[in-house]
């Protein structure tokens, strides 16, 4: 290959660079991460080839390389989000209802609408627009009941070279007909998705029953056999976020001990299960989260927004829980993973637990990866991962550069871009190495 062709394909980002090794133990723990005040990330090809300090990288450069500056930038891994729902992005900031009530009076409603491909195929291409506005370069998503909406999806994000987990929700029955599949029909078409989406390009599939509620016995059952059939795919839903739904889950499950209890019945518990909310844990619940080595999502504006309540990070860590953190998008407020971070950090509070800064930033980058079993692939700026990046400015709004007049370490700069950033605070995101805003 000659110098010029290898340029095309490559890409040198300077700044300071920013990206985490493992789980931050406290405050100020500077092992935890490695941090490169004037830093070159070389891509080529859509996967970080080299990264280190520019004085020892520049002059191994190709002269003809593009090189994209942000001196005053943080480059990070892009965020990644570990629960939203694209079918939603017209039920964000629907008023006054809890769970069930805010289901069937917006959420349903919308979601019908993705028996159209054309609504899908456009709502895909908004959330995926909006996805990378806000700095977060993988997701994993919950698509509409209708097959051809996970496939609107999929064949967008694989259109940007997105790396994307989604599914089609499996539901049979305690919603609108619309949405309602017959047990094993609704499975077939999640097995057809899988075989045609799971490991084309970056797409990654996740067997979605809703949640307990709207499956029946069998239909949870073949979506835990499912899982067996195909062992690289993930699994995703709702788990105790909300009083009356757990009430609900108890009339339809009454030999079961909890709800927890339901989805380990039907084999859906294990290291590849994402289950959204984990809020009213009994003890018990806790155990087989952490013996099965499922995984707690944390989405902290849904369950303020809908009144769910406050999710245990601390109760869930010490107990050995796997954790991520989400925007459950449209019941959460924000696409934003550094607003999702600050409500992280005020439900924390409200509880006497503190989340520093820089576990908040491990979170949406390499423990969310962790938690995708994608960890080493995305969420981490090294050799051999994918060029998903983001580069941040922590003075992007005039109260947030009057801020860090006073701002005295990359720690409180952290603080500052989580607490008062949101997509102002994304100056640039790479997908696989070509910058997308
Ligand atoms: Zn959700």
């Amino acid at each position: 290959m000659t110098e010029a062709a290898a340029a095309a394909n490559s890409r040198a980002v300077r700044g300071r660079v920013l990206t985490f090794l493992r789980p931050p133990r406290s405050t100020g723990d500077a092992q935890s991460y490695r941090f490169i005040q004037d830093g070159i990330v070389l891509v080529k090809d859509g996967r970080i080839a080299l990264v280190g300090p520019a004085d020892e990288i520049a002059t191994r450069l190709p002269a003809s390389i593009a090189v994209d500056r942000h001196p005053d930038a943080l480059i990070m891994p892009g965020f990644i989000d570990v629960h939203i729902h694209y079918p939603q992005t017209q039920v964000i900031a629907s008023y006054g209802a809890q769970l069930l009530e805010w289901l069937e009076k917006y959420t349903f409603v919308e979601e019908q609408k993705f028996a159209d491909p054309g609504h899908a195929a456009r709502n895909a291409e908004f959330f995926l627009d909006e996805l990378a506005r806000n700095g977060t370069t993988t997701a994993c998503a919950y698509c509409s009941a209708h097959p051809s909406s996970a496939e609107a999806l999929f064949t967008a994000a694989h259109k940007r070279n997105i790396g994307m987990i989604a599914g089609a929700a499996i539901m049979n029955r305690n919603g609108p007909p619309g949405l309602l599949e017959p047990a094993r029909e609704a499975i077939a078409a999640s097995r057809d998705l899988i075989r045609r989406w799971h490991g084309t390009g970056r797409q990654r599939y996740a067997v979605t029953p809703r949640f307990a509620i709207t499956s029946t016995d069998e239909q949870l059952a073949e979506a835990g056999a499912l899982l067996k059939e195909f062992p690289t795919v993930l699994m995703q839903t709702h788990l105790d976020e909300n009083k009356n739904e757990i009430a609900t889950v108890k009339r339809l499950f009454p030999n079961e001990p909890s709800y927890t209890a339901v989805y380990a019945r039907f084999g859906l518990l294990g290291p590849r299960s994402l289950l959204g909310h984990c809020i009213h844990l009994g003890d018990d619940e806790v155990a087989l989260l952490r013996d099965t080595q499922s995984v707690a999502v944390f989405c902290p504006t849904s369950n303020l927004f809908i009144g769910s309540g406050l999710f245990n990070h601390k109760r869930l860590m010490e107990a050995g829980v796997r954790i991520a953190l989400a925007t459950d998008v449209g019941g959460g407020t924000s696409y934003s993973m550094l607003r999702t971070a600050a409500e992280a950090y005020k439900v924390m509070q409200l509880q006497g637990q503190n989340l520093p800064a820089l576990a908040a930033f491990d979170l949406m980058t390499r423990a969310n990866a962790a938690a995708l079993g994608l960890d080493g692939e995305i969420g981490t700026i090294a050799p051999g991962a994918y060029a998903d990046l983001v580069v941040l400015d922590a003075r992007a709004t005039p109260a947030m550069a009057h801020r860090m007049e006073v701002t005295r370490d990359l720690e409180e700069e952290l603080f500052v871009l989580m607490t008062m950033g949101d997509d102002r605070a994304v100056r640039q995101t790479y997908i696989a190495g070509r910058p997308v805003l």
